[in-house]
């Protein structure tokens, strides 16, 4: 339980990256790259990318959080079921409005 407190602590803390300037514009500049959903994208499918997505967790640790090549361009329905899948099989659980909660465990 008190676990579950921590992590939520962490999660509010990694949130207010999500309401820098700088991410925001991070995440246009990635959109604009790569407008397309990256997942949909390596089956031939054009879909249109609105969440960006990071590849490997940044654990509130800003030079991966702010790593233009550590992002991803994915659909919203990619983002909430394939990598809430892939998170949930490394055991992250999902915050930050919808925003998988990064948590390390994995070796990616
Ligand atoms: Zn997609």
């Amino acid at each position: 339980m008190s676990q579950s407190t921590k992590r939520s602590a962490d999660a509010k803390e990694w949130r207010k990256l999500y309401d820098l300037t700088l991410w925001r514009r991070l995440r246009a500049q990635q959109l604009a790259r790569q407008p397309l959903c990256e997942r949909h994208l390596k089956d031939g499918k054009l879909v249109p990318a609105d969440t960006v997505h990071h590849r490997k967790p940044h654990k509130g640790e800003w030079s991966v959080f702010v790593d233009a090549e550590n992002l991803e361009s994915v659909c919203a329905s990619c983002h909430s079921s394939d990598i809430q899948e892939e998170e949930r099989n490394t055991r992250v659980p999902i915050g930050l409005d919808g925003w998988p909660v990064p948590q390390g465990g994995g070796s990616q």
